[in-house]
């Protein structure tokens, strides 16, 4: 049965991205740029967190000394589109002194870390879940972990590869497993390429603009995990909605199980 679901999930990622080609995640400049947006991102829209990071572009300080030197309270009004804003400034701080004390201050110190090491350390962190610090450690530092959002937890549980109550890790493994092989074996890309689908005409283009984040260099295993994830946002947000998903139209519609 796992075997069925791992191959399941190398088919959804070999015809999505067959179809939509790379989805260039995550959007941008620098990799505390992807950090702050993991922070902001919770709990609000891409597009609130878009206006907070202009913010703090346009007023110089996004930057891991930008957010060091500026007061909370300029801080909190920069990024108080993204909402709880208060939270937010506070998490944004918390975490440049983590990156002080722990590693003088250098990111790239600091994603040189073996990955498990870091990953609980982010995880230790005031408001840093399992999602935020696999955002940060994939997109950022370009570690090879999965990032599970409410859209793998739903279409895992929709096409009935997971139950509604697998927890995140859970979740993460079966990816990961599923995904992992893909790097080396050139019998799994020929089976992939056997699952053709046929997408309607006006497929949507959900790819982002190439940005230095998302082209940086990466292993093949961290490439096909930050792909899978962009592929899967793609579908979460044109069709697999939380009510009234468009399965009609979707991608995916022919891995749906037949209702029992
Ligand atoms: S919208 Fe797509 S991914 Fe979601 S349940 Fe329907 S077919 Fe599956």
């Amino acid at each position: 049965m796992q075997v069925k679901k791992k191959k399941e999930i190398r088919a959804y990622y070999a015809a999505l991205s067959r179809a939509w080609g790379p989805q260039h995640w995550w959007p941008a400049e620098s990799a505390f740029e992807v950090i702050a947006g993991a922070y902001l991102t919770q709990n609000t829209s891409w597009a609130n967190v878009e206006k907070a990071l202009a913010n703090l572009r346009s007023a110089g300080l996004l930057a891991v000394e930008g957010v060091r030197n500026v007061p909370v309270e300029e801080l909190e009004r920069l990024i108080r589109p993204a909402g709880y804003f208060r939270q937010k400034a506070k998490r944004l701080k918390i975490f440049i002194d983590f990156l002080d004390s722990k590693y003088g201050g250098s990111l790239t110190r600091m994603f040189a870390s073996p990955t498990k090491r870091l990953r609980e350390e982010l995880l230790n962190l005031n408001g840093v879940g399992p999602e935020t610090a696999d955002s940060i450690l994939l997109y950022a530092g370009n570690h090879p972990v999965f990032v599970v959002d409410a859209y793998t937890q739903r279409i895992a549980t929709r096409h009935q590869l997971l139950s509604e109550r697998a927890r995140y890790d859970r979740i993460q493994d079966l990816f990961q497993e599923a995904l992992a092989p893909m790097v080396d074996s050139p019998v799994l890309r020929k089976e992939s390429k056997s699952n053709e689908l046929i997408l309607p005409k006006q497929f949507p283009n959900t790819a982002h603009p190439p940005s230095p984040m998302s082209t940086a260099k990466r292993t093949a295993l961290a490439q096909i995990y930050n792909e899978m994830h962009g592929l899967i946002v793609g579908v979460g947000k044109h069709y697999c909605r939380k009510s009234q998903p468009r399965c009609d139209e979707c991608p995916l519609r022919t891995f749906l199980p037949s209702p029992k």
